[in-house]
């Protein structure tokens, strides 16, 4: 994205703001010790479980996860998008923000840019519906009316290759921002320049942010082809493990929104909404994230995931459910329900109409049902060994959920199941060591390579919680060098926290900001740390290093170079690398 806002301003910014402050202007805060706590503001609840520290200048909330920097409270509290977050910083306190020069030529407010533009396409889209009888026949065959087309602002992207490109392009940096949007693809065959459409003949839904400003588009294919839905890619505005279609119409149609429902479908979502149900949203092309879930329980506590009957679409419900276990606790309901087969949403209450289909949701499974159901299915809970299958089964899903009631409540559903007293499934799912926590990654999402080794895990969080603890640390180790996940993210935390050792834990955060990994480090540095100050922290860190050098330092590669040595014979320089280790650890050995 062009004019990157410079790091060392938001350094400068999250330095001068005080988060206790700023959050306090929103939300009644109340001093706990060195900390101060409130009623959340992102979630409903009786009890102060929201927290923030003017140490790590960062809040946290242990009841909804939410938690974040100064910006990262503006974003999410008052919806705002990143730069217009360091925006509203800056001006607080009297300041400018600077733009970083891209060589593209520098505009003020690249962000503005790109929201005008996609609001003149939007606008062009709508404009080519009313001319074609082809897309405004498509849409009346899926019975969607004209004022909901209005409603949801939906278009037509003409059957052509240049109709967006001629009309807002012009000129070599109108058509870079064009492309910045998404809008038109750069050509990369042989000999080829310029670029294209990329939306072409497809019913164009707009996706909008908080605010209603439209970031992105889905296309929805006319006739059969594929893909059948296109969206926009990702870009400076729009972060498709982030955005839901339909989030905003819900919000401007509803002043309280009882509950969600998650569809696959835009059409689904402005079938539905036409038809009274106005608390339908879709994620756009990806299954449901991590991030979507806090998004969506921020608006509401329950949460209804909507599938197809088949096999399919059973398997996508249960990675929904997968990635739902960490969000399950007390006052929140997550249910399931699945369609008679060879029915979408909109079809379906297009037949039998609102309340029909307002009553097959209230018999949507509840997340334990369909946990259970699921699992008994795949053991044979008439013996013995199936029910300890069950058991294994269970156990890694169970670890998930937040302790709590619901966990209980859970387990008591369970222990039902397999007709064991409840106490006794606990004891049986503690038989065995419990395996790491670490969740697998949900696919098509970017592993995040935080580090799962707990010493690693530890060194990060004693780096996060404590930037001046990298001081005690005179040299990285080289071990860190090595292709462990994770390391190159601890070795960098130590280098950035080591040059500048006065960074607070929310500067270090915000540097990750647009990395995969930053979603994980802001998750660790929103943990409870037992590590009182910096100094505490250094001891820490070093024997950690100290810890990890063993296991992943000049005996591993000691390690690795006998099991060669068992397939071949080491070469000279590896003999004398042998050589060489054997002597260090004997001199360390000794000291
Ligand atoms: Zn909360």
């Amino acid at each position: 994205m062009a004019g990157r806002i410079p790091q060392p301003f938001i350094d400068e910014l999250l330095a001068r703001t005080d988060i206790v402050e700023l959050v306090g202007g929103r939300v009644q805060l109340k001093r706990a010790g060195r900390e101060w706590k409130a009623c959340c503001p992102f979630h409903a609840e009786k009890t102060p479980s929201f927290w923030v520290s003017p140490e790590k200048q960062f809040y946290h909330c242990f009841g909804c996860g939410a938690h974040g920097t100064a910006l990262g409270f503006l974003m999410e509290h008052d919806k705002l998008p990143f730069p217009d977050a360091v925006d509203e910083l800056a001006s607080r306190l009297g300041l400018e923000v600077p733009r970083e020069d891209d060589g593209r030529g520098t505009r003020a407010r690249p962000g503005e840019d790109l929201y005008e533009l996609l609001a003149q396409v939007s606008q062009f889209y709508r404009d080519t519906l009313r001319e074609s009888a082809r897309a405004k026949k498509y849409l009346a065959d899926r019975e969607i009316t004209p004022e909901t087309c209005v409603k949801f602002a939906i278009g037509y992207a003409p059957n052509s290759w240049d109709a967006v490109l001629k009309r807002f392009g012009g000129s070599a940096e109108r058509e870079r921002l064009l492309a910045d949007a998404g809008l038109v693809i750069e050509r990369s065959g042989k000999g080829e320049s310029g670029f294209y459409d990329r939306f072409r003949d497809r019913v164009m839904f707009p996706i909008r942010d908080a605010r209603g400003r439209v970031i992105a588009f889905g296309g929805r294919i006319i006739d059969e082809g594929e893909p059948k839905y296109l969206n926009s890619p990702e870009t400076a505005l729009f972060h498709k493990g982030r955005e839901l279609y339909g989030l905003y119409e819900a919000r401007q149609a509803l002043r309280k929104i009882e509950r969600l429902l998650v569809v696959e479908g835009y059409v689904d979502v402005a079938r539905l909404a036409q038809s009274g149900i106005a608390y339908a949203v879709a994620t756009l092309g990806t299954a449901t994230t991590p991030e979507h879930l806090n998004r969506l329980f921020r608006v509401t506590s329950e949460l209804v995931f909507c599938f197809d009957g088949d096999r399919a679409g059973r398997a996508a419900a249960w990675r929904a459910l997968e990635n739902a276990l960490e969000h399950a606790r007390d006052g929140r309901q997550l249910r399931f329900l699945f369609l008679p087969d060879g029915h979408d949403p909109d079809t379906l209450v297009g037949e039998e109409g609102p309340e029909a289909f307002e009553a097959r949701l209230a018999t949507a499974q509840p997340l334990s049902e369909f946990l259970v159901t699921q699992l008994a299915a795949q053991a044979d809970l008439a013996n013995l060994d199936g029910r300890a299958r069950l058991a294994e089964l269970v156990r890694p899903l169970l670890a998930r959920v937040p302790a709590g009631v619901y966990q209980e409540l859970l387990l008591e559903r369970l222990a039902q199941e397999v007709r064991m007293p409840a106490g006794r499934l606990a004891e049986l799912l503690k038989g065995r060591p419990e395996k790491p926590r670490g969740r697998r990654p949900a696919p098509g999402r970017t592993p995040v390579s935080a580090g799962r080794h707990p010493l690693l895990t530890q060194a990060i969080m004693l780096l996060l919680h404590h930037p001046s603890a990298a001081r005690a640390v005179t040299e990285p180790p080289a071990f860190l060098q090595g292709d462990y996940k994770g390391f190159s993210v601890l070795l960098e935390l130590l280098e950035m926290a080591k040059a500048t050792p006065e960074l607070s834990t929310a500067q270090l955060i915000e540097r990750w900001r647009e990395r995969p990994e930053g979603a994980r480090l802001a998750e660790l540095a929103a943990e409870e740390s037992l590590v009182r100050d910096g100094r505490a922290a250094g001891r820490d860190l070093v024997m950690a290093l100290k810890r990890m050098a063993a296991e992943f330092g000049p005996d591993k590669r000691l390690n690795e170079l006998i099991a060669v040595s068992r397939e071949r014979k080491l070469t000279s320089e590896e003999q004398q690398e042998f050589q060489r280790l054997l002597g260090e650890r004997s001199g360390s050995a000794g000291a």
